[in-house]
């Protein structure tokens, strides 16, 4: 496979419609490293991060896409974000321990691991007012949610298949875009697109470049598969925006803390980069100008 980490445009001259294609390796592995999610967590993780990098495309703008689930299930929060940079991060929240053997390494639906919850979607774009939509999760596969939330918010016709497998996560989408031509002519060109987008298997995504993937599905159609933007893990983590979290805490808090353990000390929750902070760092935090003196 010689497409590891990168997401393709590609388009179907002469129509209407657009697509998208990815594969995460390294960056996957990277998130998932060291953070001991059962097999199926992580599987369903490798989805949430394959969906974010699709998603990203349709960003003109820098900023960011995330797609989070909250839920009553073992996973507590899900949620993985790509930059408009194409840069991913993501994590998962939840308590395990209750998962049968079997539930922890084989793939399980997503009601299974997430219980009753909803999907959210958000777009933040860094110069305009951010978005979101929220969808119920009402189906076990995650692309279906996704599919549902296209239809109910951008109201877009969108296909969207997701695959995972323990050392790589992938996906591919198309979409309809607004059209001149008649809705008949449309409708019945979107159909035989979808038709033949709906025989991809999740093995081939794991496994086929993704020209080879869209030759696969689509070789009777002149696609054009457009240069691969690089996908890398990077946490926008930073000591500025720790502190700007801390300061909401209060003084009081932070100093007690201080005070117990000798420093406030923050782990970052995505990439374990860590934030010591010593009594007199948090007195400045909340008197910067004093800061200055120094
Ligand atoms: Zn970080």
């Amino acid at each position: 496979m010689k497409d590891q980490d990168t997401l393709q445009r590609f388009l179907f001259d002469g129509t209407d419609t657009r697509g998208e294609i990815t594969t995460l390796a390294s960056s996957y592995q990277n998130m998932v490293a060291s953070k001991n999610y059962p097999t199926s967590v992580a599987l369903l993780f490798g989805e949430f991060l394959a969906a974010a990098s699709l998603l990203s495309s349709s960003l003109k703008y820098p900023g960011i896409v995330s797609i989070q689930a909250s839920g009553s299930g073992p996973i507590s929060m899900i949620m993985a974000e790509c930059s408009h940079g194409q840069q991913l991060r993501g994590i998962v929240r939840g308590n395990f321990d209750d998962l049968t053997a079997k539930q922890r390494s084989e793939r399980q639906g997503v009601s299974v691991l997430l219980g009753k919850s909803t999907l959210a979607i958000t777009v933040e774009p860094e110069n305009s007012e951010r978005y979101q939509g929220i969808v119920p999760i009402e189906s076990d596969i995650l692309s279906d949610c996704l599919e549902y939330y296209f239809e109910q918010s951008v109201q877009l016709p969108t296909r969207i298949r997701l695959a995972s497998n323990e050392i790589c996560a992938a996906g591919i989408l198309i979409q309809q875009m607004p059209s001149s031509q008649t809705i008949i002519e449309q409708q019945h060109e979107w159909q035989h697109l979808c038709t033949l987008f709906g025989t991809i298997k999740s093995g081939e995504q794991l496994e086929l470049s993704h020209n080879d993937q869209l030759y696969r599905l689509f070789n009777e159609e002149k696609v054009r598969l457009f240069k691969a933007q690089i996908l890398s893990f990077f946490c926008s983590c930073s000591r500025h925006r720790t502190e700007q979290a801390l300061v909401s805490l209060g003084i009081e808090e932070l100093l007690q803390t201080c005070e117990d353990q000798g420093q406030v000390l923050i782990t970052c929750q995505f990439c374990a980069e860590q934030y010591e902070f010593t009594k007199d760092q948090v007195t400045t935090m909340f008197n910067p100008s004093s800061g200055l003196l120094h």
